[in-house]
């Protein structure tokens, strides 16, 4: 699979096209048509300018990877300063790296961060010595199941440091001495997160959530970020009924950290989702939040439902990303998690084979898609009151009723509006509609909004 920089379309300015469908104004939130827009070679472009940086929990790879996204979305750039309590923890130091590598005796760089930042053991404490090959051996992590891979690994809150190389490579160190250099600091500094506020018509919010302290790995996370930006870019042009927080945090600490500041704009969240694994091949996977059948739950599983694509979904449990904060038990937020192939169910998964090459502009642009769909499901929710409730109203006569009979797509438009008339006694969102007439979501609205239009339904609250 070979792909280069060169081949992405100069595009910049497509996703202009995608909120065109809203000009029909905010009663009819139907951001679902958007044309073929390239937004996946952009938010592939957007992983590709990421990739290489060394990003961690704290440091200047954060900032870096937060400034780039920042040409895309105004987002505020919070610091948090090291020692601060969160909950039960503590805002750890800062860490930074400028160079790591390990030279034999002839002077050969062996292993060399700055061809592969995966080398370095994030959060490796400074180290400058020379060791013999017993004593670096215990500080090199390998893959022996996948010997041409090198492995991600961490020491957040234990101070250490090591490297991590091929297993081939690793077969073939000799007796020697070698120099070892870890240019590193890791002192008092701060958090870094990234916060994106989009104004709907309420204050009720929606919050997406994405981790940004993965090095150079794509799937996860560059992928979850590219979705989350070009979502906010999106909802940013938009109607909304709701409004949206993004979050970019680093994981576990970033979202403990941003609740435990915050945690008085917690009431405001309505639904969540946590955005990551969202570039690779594989079908999506739902993990549902910790309520089980919350209302982003529901109409998550009515979006994959009626795609017509394979898909899983799974239960709560409490590991995998931010959602284990989210879904705490002290704040039980209604936080899903909508990925592709889950974390640890793909071999690349936290290795150096999770790169450029794993994810693809299109599986991209199916995901932001499906971000889409589902937010437009949840926009667009409302009751309806049937206005002719006392038998069914004379469709005919309103030109609402195909006249002569076996025009599938006049049928299927009935059917759905026989299905909202029916159910719309004031109880039933169109998601029970949707859910209980096996109709997509999108045809339900439309016939809603038709059955409106000529006076037969009125929206609650209205
Ligand atoms: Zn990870």
């Amino acid at each position: 699979m070979e792909r280069t920089r060169n081949s992405m379309p100069d595009n910049k300015n497509s996703l202009d096209k995608l909120p065109n469908a809203m000009t029909t104004g905010p009663a009819s939130r139907d951001f679902m048509k958007g044309e073929e827009t390239g937004t996946g070679n952009e938010m592939y472009g957007l992983m590709t300018e990421l990739y290489p940086i060394c990003r961690s929990i704290t440091g200047n790879g954060v900032r870096e990877t937060l400034r780039i996204m920042k040409e895309h979305i105004p987002l505020e750039v919070h610091e948090v300063p090291t020692g601060t309590k969160v909950f039960d923890w503590f805002v750890p130091k800062e860490w930074n790296i400028r160079d790591a590598f390990v030279k034999n005796s002839e002077g050969e760089k062996i292993i060399d961060f700055r061809k592969n930042n995966l080398h370095v053991l994030n959060y490796s404490i400074p180290v400058r010595k020379k060791v013999s090959l017993s004593e670096l051996k215990e500080h090199l992590f390998t893959l022996p199941e996948r010997p041409d891979w090198i492995p991600y690994r961490t020491s957040y809150y234990s101070e250490n440091w090591g490297f991590c190389m091929s297993h081939a490579q690793y077969l073939q160190l000799r007796e020697d001495e070698y120099e070892v250099l870890i240019d590193s600091t890791l002192e008092p500094g701060s958090l870094t997160y990234g916060e994106y506020r989009v104004q709907g018509e309420t204050d009720k919010e929606i919050l997406i959530s994405a981790h940004i302290c993965h090095p150079s790995l794509c799937n996860d996370n560059l992928s979850g970020v590219a979705i989350a930006v070009f979502l906010a870019k999106a909802l940013s042009r938009m109607s909304l009924k709701y409004s949206y927080r993004f979050l970019f945090v680093p994981g576990t600490i970033g979202s403990i950290t941003w609740l435990s500041l915050n945690e008085r704009e917690v009431s405001k969240f309505e639904h969540g989702l946590v955005a990551a694994c969202l570039g690779d091949f594989g079908r999506f996977t739902y993990k549902k939040s910790r309520r089980g059948s919350a209302e982003i739950d529901r109409a998550v599983i009515n979006v994959l439902k009626n795609s017509g694509e394979a898909y899983e979904v799974t239960d709560f449990m409490p590991f995998g990303y931010d959602e284990r904060q989210y879904c705490s038990p002290g704040f039980n937020l209604p936080v899903g998690c909508l990925m592709r192939t889950p974390h640890g169910r793909y071999p690349e998964y936290h290795t150096s084979a999770d790169n450029l090459d794993l994810v693809r502009p299109e599986y991209l642009e199916g995901s932001l898609a499906k971000y889409l769909e589902v937010l437009s499901v949840l926009e667009n929710n409302s009751r309806y009151l049937n206005q002719n409730p006392k038998c069914e109203p004379q469709l005919g006569r309103r030109g609402l009723y195909q006249a002569t009979g076996g025009q599938k797509e006049g049928k299927s438009r009935e059917i759905a509006m026989l299905w909202v008339l029916n159910l719309s006694d004031g109880s039933n969102t169109l998601l029970d509609i949707s859910d209980r007439s096996g109709i997509r979501f999108s045809a339900i609205k439309e016939a809603a909004d038709l059955l409106k239009q000529h006076g037969l339904l009125r929206e609650c609250g209205e």
